[in-house]
């Protein structure tokens, strides 16, 4: 077999598992980020008062894929944890996703699972087939009382539109329970690791075959020491925004520090419009195992994001995704170089997918080098979803 040396631009977890594979396969990879420090937007640190931080937002490892859950155990010790969220909607606290205990609070009944079903099917409005966008969806599949009290302001802050504007899709990752199970995700496994995600991406690339280079930008100008480059950073970034800016959400978060225990739980949502931000994470929470006196939280606040933030929420409405369609076509007639990860594929993706796809397309890669064949252009279809 011949060894072949790639470029591998991200040390989120798409590049980290893409360069395992590759190395664990017999080639050579340098990754790069222009970030000091591994992980991407999963990087956790240990806050000097304690707790460990997730610095880019709160991040639950969730999957149902055993090949995913076996890989991510390989290289870290993985606590079982259930993400359970709480609302703060005018003036009162209450339990999401919707759940019966949810419905029971709101309307002030003590509903079964059938009655509460069938309150909810009065409510809902029938005049929606298909629901197209989010404002189809939620008031198909909850009415509007609880439509407007848990996701219409909320959702114009998350996302600067109006619920009518966005598509459905981005409500349909939220369950509706008629049980008590007030858990935020339904996947089999479900845990946060006992020492962070950083320390587990640093096990992945912890072999002879990768070399890291932090706090460095990789530009298409270097692709010509590599046989082959792996970017997991923005795909317009690639193509120099020639066809424009892809559109992003970023987030402010506003730390603070507490003696004791600040809200009582991981993530308090605060669904009224009138309050400026989304949510406050106390990360303390995440790691109920451990004990700190202090504690640290995160008050988010959404804004559309320019040139020099954190691109984190694709936007991918009909504008963006008619400039996506560009930059895929721009994509498809490049060679040498393979787009992937949320940024590569301009996709929202949850870890586990992140590494599911990873691992699929480092397969991929890994017999198109044996074979001598094409290299994967994408790690999947961008426009597919
Ligand atoms: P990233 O982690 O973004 O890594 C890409 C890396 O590429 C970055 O480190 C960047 O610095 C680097 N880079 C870009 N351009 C260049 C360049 N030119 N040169 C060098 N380096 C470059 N998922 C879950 O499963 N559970 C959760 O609870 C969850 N919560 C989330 C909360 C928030 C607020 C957000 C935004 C995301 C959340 N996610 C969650 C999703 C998770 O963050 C992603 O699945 C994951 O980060 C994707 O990994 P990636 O490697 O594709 O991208
Ligand atoms: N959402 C909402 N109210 C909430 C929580 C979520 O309206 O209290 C909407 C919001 O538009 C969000 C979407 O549901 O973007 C998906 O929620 P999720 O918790 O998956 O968002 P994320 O973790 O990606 O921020």
């Amino acid at each position: 077999m011949v060894s072949r040396s790639l470029a591998i631009v991200g040390a989120g977890f798409s590049g980290a598992v893409v360069a395992r594979q590759l190395a664990e396969a017999g080639h050579r990879a340098v990754v790069f980020d222009s970030r000091p420090h591994v992980a991407g937007n999963c990087h956790t640190v240990r806050h000097t008062d304690g707790p460990l931080v997730h610095v880019y937002g709160p991040h639950i490892f969730h999957t149902q894929h055993q090949r995913v859950w076996e890989y991510i155990n390989r290289f870290g010790e993985m606590v079982p944890y259930n993400h359970r969220v709480k609302a703060t909607s005018q003036g009162r606290v209450y339990s999401l996703p919707v759940n019966l205990l949810t419905i029971n609070q709101f309307f002030g009944t003590t509903l079964s699972p059938e009655d509460a079903k069938k309150l909810i099917e009065n409510k809902s409005d029938k005049s929606i087939g298909e629901p197209v966008t989010f404002e189809d969806q939620a008031l198909k599949f909850v009415g509007r009382e609880l439509y407007e009290a848990f996701f219409s302001g909320y959702t114009k802050k998350q996302w600067g539109l109006d619920p009518s504007e966005l598509p459905a899709s981005i409500l349909a990752r939220l369950p509706v329970r008629f049980t008590y199970d007030d858990s935020y995700f339904n996947h089999p496994w479900q845990a946060i690791p006992r020492h962070g995600y950083t320390p587990i991406v640093e096990a992945i690339l912890d072999h002879p075959s990768i070399e890291v280079r932090l706090s460095t930008a990789f530009d298409r100008t270097m692709a010509a020491d590599f046989d082959h480059v792996v970017w997991t950073g923005p795909i317009d970034a690639w193509f120099n925004h020639q066809h424009g800016r892809l559109g992003y959400r970023t987030l402010d978060f506003v730390e603070e520090r507490h003696e004791g225990d600040f809200q009582g739980c991981p993530v308090m949502n605060y669904c009224d419009e009138e309050v400026p931000y989304t949510r406050i994470t106390e990360h303390k929470h995440f790691a109920p195992w451990e004990d700190h006196s202090r504690t640290v939280t995160y008050r988010e606040y959404s804004r559309l994001a320019d040139e020099n933030d954190v691109p984190y929420y694709p936007i991918r409405l009909v504008e963006e995704k008619e400039q996506l369609l560009q930059y895929v076509q721009s994509a498809k007639n490049e060679r040498g170089v393979t787009f992937m990860g949320r940024l590569g594929t301009y996709r929202y993706l949850d870890m586990d997918v992140t590494i599911h796809e990873a691992l699929d397309t480092a397969d991929r890669m890994v017999a198109a080098l044996r074979e001598g064949s094409e290299m994967p252009t994408f790690s999947v279809d961008p426009l597919g979803r």
